[in-house]
């Protein structure tokens, strides 16, 4: 975190408390939300929503205040097969409203990993997968209307035609208030065909222009250190496609519970990093081959989304940070990053032991704060499963991220200097900051994280 920490203003209209370390409360119940930041609140700002508190930044954490977990207001209020909309409260988690709304045949817009988030930290939050067809690249773009508490505990309902206000609630990182219901827009199940493919970095590059200029579903693993690249290419269906849910199931035990575990083990119990990392790259070898490329080869957001909320435990616990590059540039920015990591690697003899996850998000303008705002993007997400070295490498893939023109999404990347966000998001960042002022003028959602930003 910035060592930008400011205070925070106090007017005396709230009741401040003797700052001790943060308050943790989990409401059952609205009222308690509208309780906690009202007038005669005993609790103390700045709040921090959280969700699953998956999140990477310092966000959802403060040294003082009050957190307040949403996840016991978990319930599924309505889903409504005609209007095609499901309304649920915030500490819904992603895997089970998935679950829940096929057994209407209907599914969420968009693929998105990480089944144990909350939709509340999705929407106000990123949710990012891979989007194609009329697939947004925020799962927040959905969002049709949401009510909350303001900072001053009011509820109000920002309706789907406030469309300006919309824009600035997704993606508001907790900044307006407190969501506490949230209706979004769905549809019936779509099938898609998808293929895998394996290449060099070189030949990831040749073709990454055509991939990243054309409407397909594009997640892919790189692996810099065997120089190879892992594709998951979706398609628009024309037709039916017969798709089944285990295989999915099995590809995301996989993926996000099995290598993380085994990863952390293999650290533990093999000390001389060359033979720990060839086997570590062995291991994500065989994986992506085995899972992707004969298990898979159909699929609906449904199917892919499947995974238990709990097994994605293990996942959560992992350290990452994204940063987003025009799509346009990423053919010359992924050969570039192969000899980052190169590099980083020889300087400080730290390296992912994850493989580096990407997707190509079309351009979604529905949130301000939205990296993909005006153009289509490639998320590059570097993961670890060890802290020794870690925060270092972020520090230099923030450097190269910004040399590269990287855009930041303020709860995925980290390492952002505090003068950064202008550039990238210029005059949307100050309406942002004017409309931040104007529900909270008086700063009591501002941790010093967001304050080094917002303020
Ligand atoms: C292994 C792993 C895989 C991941 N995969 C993906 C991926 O594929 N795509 C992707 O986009 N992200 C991914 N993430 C990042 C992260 O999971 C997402 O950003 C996620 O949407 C956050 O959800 P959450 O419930 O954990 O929210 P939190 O981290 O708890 O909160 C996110 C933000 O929303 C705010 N917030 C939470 N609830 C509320 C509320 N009710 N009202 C107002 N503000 C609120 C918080 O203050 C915070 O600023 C991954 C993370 C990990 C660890």
């Amino acid at each position: 975190m910035s060592g930008n920490a400011m205070h925070l203003r106090r007017s005396g209209r709230y009741r401040s408390s003797i700052l001790q370390g943060p308050t943790a409360i989990r409401p059952t119940r609205v009222v308690d939300i509208k309780n906690a930041l009202g007038p005669d609140s005993h609790y103390a700002a700045p709040f921090r929503p959280t969700g699953a508190n998956s999140s990477a930044t310092g966000c959802t954490s403060s040294s003082t205040g009050t957190l307040i977990d949403l996840t016991a207001l978990n319930q599924i209020l309505n889903i409504d097969p005609n209007g095609q909309t499901v309304t649920v409260q915030p500490g819904v988690r992603i895997g089970d409203l998935v679950r829940e709304l096929s057994d209407y045949e209907m599914e969420l817009a968009g693929g998105h990993d990480l089944m144990s988030r909350t939709v509340g930290g999705a929407v106000a939050g990123g949710c990012i997968g891979p989007s194609f067809g009329d697939d947004s690249a925020f799962l927040s773009s959905q969002v049709e209307s949401i009510r909350l508490i303001t900072p001053a505990g009011k509820p109000i309902e920002i309706r789907s035609d406030q469309k300006n206000l919309l824009h600035a609630f997704r993606l508001s990182f907790g900044m307006l208030g407190i969501i506490y219901e949230i209706k979004l827009r769905v549809r019936p199940i779509r099938t898609f065909p998808v293929t895998h493919r394996r290449c060099t970095f070189e030949q990831f590059s040749a073709v990454a222009e055509k991939l990243a200029n054309v409407d397909v579903g594009l997640k892919f693993f790189l692996m810099p250190f065997r120089d190879r690249v892992y594709l998951d290419i979706r398609r628009v269906s024309a037709g039916e496609t017969a798709t089944h849910r285990i295989p999915w199931k099995v590809k995301d035990w996989g993926e996000s519970t099995v290598l993380p575990n085994v990863f952390k083990s293999i650290s533990r119990i093999v000390p001389s990093s060359g033979i720990r990392y060839r086997i570590i790259d062995e291991i994500s070898n065989l994986t992506q081959g085995i899972v992707n490329n004969r298990l898979v080869s159909s699929g609906s957001n449904s199917t892919a989304l499947s995974s238990s909320t709990k097994t994605n435990d293990a996942a959560k616990k992992l350290l990452y940070s994204t940063w987003f590059f025009p799509a346009a540039d990423f053919a010359i920015v992924v050969q570039a990053y192969r000899d980052f990591c190169f590099r980083a690697k020889e300087s400080s003899g730290f390296r992912c032991d994850m493989p580096t996850v990407g997707f190509r998000l079309g351009k979604d303008d529905s949130a301000l704060l939205s990296p993909s705002f005006d153009e289509p993007m490639i998320a590059l997400r570097a993961i670890s499963t060890q802290m020794k070295g870690w925060e270092d490498f972020a520090i230099d893939f923030g450097d190269f991220a910004r040399h590269w023109g990287g855009s930041p999404l303020f709860n995925q990347t980290l390492e952002v200097p505090a003068d950064y966000p202008a550039h990238v998001f210029g005059s949307r960042l100050d309406l942002f900051r004017k409309i931040r002022r104007q529900f909270d003028p008086e700063n009591r959602m501002m941790n010093p994280f967001l304050s080094q930003y917002f303020l």
